[in-house]
């Protein structure tokens, strides 16, 4: 297929129209139309087959984390999302896959009303990137840098579900059915909490999504805002699906601490927020779990139920020895 009429099939796919967008797909570039008072929030994330994704993943999920793990990243700034632009790189120009590719990120874009309005189409190893723009009020924006000591530090949903998927898709291992089907889901199709984003402006002091494992994106926090943090591993919140497959606290917490892909999000809230939280999350239907206290004290301290010391090893959290 010729390398414009992919093109065509790409726009005609996309899945949502907004009246900001007063040129799209089409021209040399985008004319966007940014409501007053606001800022514009710009992020981008590629996916690479073979880095990012196991190569045989369908086209259909493809498509769609490719467009969920960037609306994550407006989520955790508190953005409302907008606009995305799409550039893909195939090894062919297979229609098939692009039909797919797109019925995944239409699906998407349509929830959070967000517009495809420009990419590039290019022959090579399979890889997609996807831009994302959204707005704030001035000023509004959550960001990392602003957690003050003696703040709770939250997270959303449960996590360890996705790398417990990753490894039941690389492994061997044979699990119930429904069990293997809702960890493998959680790798492919993650949910953004974009709406939990916008109702935390206002409410947290700082957040971070959890794309490359809880410890490291809490570091990032904990590095910007010049603190550490004090976290209890049997409050990290687990969903049925990953106490089946990790039974073992340790081999629970480390998947927990350590694997990525969840794209839930952490954050921190001043205690006095603790019940405009719980309401927040009954209106969201998302737990939303206290997981630890910012402390003054710089470095991730992850303590087990009596308040003892763990530390990272090969294999799993172990009790600090000194
Ligand atoms: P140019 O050569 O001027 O960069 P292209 O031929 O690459 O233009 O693209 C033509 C139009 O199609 C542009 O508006 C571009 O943004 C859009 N476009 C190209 N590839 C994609 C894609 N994968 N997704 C969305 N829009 C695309
Ligand atoms: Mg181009």
């Amino acid at each position: 297929m010729p390398e414009f009429e992919l093109i065509e099939l790409i726009r005609r796919r996309s899945g949502h129209a907004r009246a900001d967008v007063r040129l799209g797909i089409g021209d040399d570039a985008a004319v966007l139309r940014v409501p007053r008072r606001h800022e514009l929030v710009v992020s981008t994330d590629t996916l690479v087959s073979g880095v990012h994704f196991p190569p045989d993943t369908a086209p259909e999920a493809v498509g769609w984390k490719a467009l969920a793990v960037n609306l994550s990243d407006l989520a955790a700034m508190g953005a409302t999302p907008a606009w995305a632009t799409l550039a893909l790189t195939l090894p062919d120009a297979s229609a098939g896959f692009v039909r797919a590719f797109m019925r995944g990120f239409a699906t998407l874009a349509r929830r959070h009303r967000v517009a495809l309005v420009g990419g590039d189409t290019t022959r090579g190893p399979l890889a997609c990137n996807v831009g994302i723009f959204g707005f704030v009020p001035e000023g509004r924006a959550l960001r990392r840098d602003g957690a003050k000591p003696g703040d709770d530090v939250y997270v959303s949903g449960t996590i360890g579900d996705a790398a417990a998927g990753l490894a039941l898709r690389q492994g061997r291992r044979r699990v119930a059915a429904s069990v293997r089907r809702a960890l493998v889901r959680r790798l492919e199709c993650p949910e953004p909490r974009v709406a939990l984003g916008l109702a935390l402006r206002g409410i947290a002091s700082a957040a971070i999504d959890v794309s490359d494992g809880l410890a490291a994106d809490l570091g990032h926090v904990l590095a910007a805002s010049a603190l550490g943090a004090r976290i209890e591993r049997a409050l990290l919140p687990a969903s049925p699906a990953l106490a089946r497959v990790a039974p073992d606290d340790t081999r629970r917490h480390t998947l927990q601490l350590e694997g990525g892909d969840d794209y839930e999000l952490c954050f921190t809230a001043a205690p006095r927020h603790a019940a405009r939280l719980v309401r927040l999350s009954h209106r969201l239907r998302l737990p939303l779990t206290r997981i630890g206290s910012i402390e003054s004290r710089r470095g991730l301290r992850i303590v087990d139920a009596s308040g003892r010391r763990m530390v990272p090893a090969r294999g799993g959290y172990e009790h600090f020895r000194s």
